[in-house]
């Protein structure tokens, strides 16, 4: 085999569909979000950020920045070690504290990642409860899939939200083979909400875990910033809530939280857990604070939900199609490869804004979309600027309005 050429003609096919991925180099800067520098051009240019998951700007937050520059001071650099072999320090103890806390479990159970954490939890879960069934939604993120598919549990999908082929399912099972639900609080492409007190409904009657991935939802909802469980006070109906420190709380790291047995036997034997250097202190401490930050601050939250709002509105106004979610993110639907990523280019070159073309295999073909995250950081002069650079692009590219449209 013609390794060199094999490699060159399937990228050259990606590109040829529209699907090649191709990143923003960029350069935050310090207090200045969703303001960064572009450095992807001949000049570096300044650019606004509109497609970020740092979506409260709590990246920037001085609580955050001022806890991890303490605990650098404090500790140094890296963990220096596996969590089992000296990597476990007390940022990290006091962390998966304040995240057991957040959602009232007993425990939680901190990794590298949100990756990471779906990846081994649904990973150790399902291998290593004998006969586990996994069922899970269509939807679900990749690293839940991945994280199923490694523990060779056998898996059934289940559509997307749809509770009636849900228990359609779970009626074929015996009640007392073991089952886990897997499944998302918001639907990070489409941002839609999953009906999770039917889902747990369901679990009891048939007997089987659930498993929730609240990662687009911490720090966004329910009063203390548990997730869309906790605004809906389901979180002790759940078996797992999974989420992320590197979105919403704007660090980085994943984690479960569960009883506290459920935590010690995933601590014991996920392979993702044990082998895999622990987080730097200073990430621990900063995210500690974000968490902490965000159980008792509604300003953050609530000026979130005027933006998305805001956005939305204007959006309408222009006929701008996007998709109508109960949730934060706006997805703006072009439906083509090609224009979403000419648009995107466009938005970048000629406007200074950013914003990603989420195409194939990211979401279905056809259903190419800009994904736009408003955050409380951006102002009233941003949106007139990102809704006028799109209604402009979007008469360019011949892309059709909806009636509703005032023009
Ligand atoms: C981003 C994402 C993850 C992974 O979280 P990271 O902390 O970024 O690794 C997991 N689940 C969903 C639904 C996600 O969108």
């Amino acid at each position: 085999m013609d390794y060199g050429s094999y490699f060159a003609k399937t990228l050259s096919g990606l590109k040829e569909e529209g699907n090649y991925r191709v990143f923003a180099e960029l350069e935050r800067e310090r207090g200045a979000f969703p303001r960064a520098r572009s450095h992807g051009g001949e000049t570096e240019k300044p650019v606004t950020i509109w497609c970020s998951n740092d979506y409260l700007g709590m990246g920037q937050h001085p609580d955050v920045l001022g806890a991890m520059h303490d605990a650098l001071d404090r500790c140094g650099a890296g963990a220096g070690g596996t969590r089992n072999i000296s990597g476990t320090t007390h940022d990290h103890v006091l962390l998966e504290a304040e995240l057991a806390d957040l959602h009232g479990k007993e425990s939680a159970l901190l990794f590298t990642s949100g990756y990471v954490s779906n990846w081994a939890a649904l990973g150790t879960l399902a291998g290593k409860i004998p006969n586990c069934l996994v069922l899970s939604d269509a939807l679900n993120h990749a690293s839940m899939i991945e994280g199923i598919r490694h523990s060779k549990a056998e898996r059934q999908i289940w559509k997307h939200n749809d509770l009636a082929d849900l228990e359609t399912k779970l009626a074929q099972q015996p009640l007392d083979r073991p089952k886990l639900i897997a499944f998302e609080s918001v639907y990070s492409m489409d941002g839609d909400i999953a009906p999770i007190a039917d889902i747990c409904d369901l679990a009891d009657k048939y007997n089987a875990m659930t498993y929730l991935d609240e990662v687009h939802a911490v720090g966004l909802y329910g009063p203390r910033g548990g997730g869309i469980a906790e605004r809906e006070g389901l979180m002790d109906r759940l078996t797992v809530i999974q989420g992320t420190l590197g979105k919403a709380f704007g660090v980085v790291g994943g984690y479960i939280a569960a009883s506290a047995d459920l935590c010690d036997f995933v601590r014991s034997f996920a392979s993702g857990f044990i082998f895999t250097t622990a987080l730097p202190p200073a990430v621990a401490a900063g995210a500690a604070a974000s968490v902490r930050h965000l159980k008792t601050s509604q300003a953050e939250r609530n000026a979130h939900q005027d933006r998305v709002a805001a956005v939305r509105a204007r959006l309408d106004a222009l006929g701008i199609p996007h998709e109508m979610n109960p949730s934060h993110i706006i997805p703006v639907m072009v439906g083509c490869p090609v224009k979403c990523k000419y648009i995107s280019d466009i938005l970048m070159r000629d406007f200074g804004v950013y914003i990603q073309p989420i195409n194939y295999p990211t979401v279905p073909k056809g259903t190419e979309r800009l994904r736009i995250t408003p955050s409380p950081v951006h102002s009233a002069a941003d949106i007139d600027h990102l809704v006028s650079a799109l209604g402009q692009l979007w008469t360019q590219c011949e892309l059709a309005r909806l009636p509703m449209a005032a023009q």
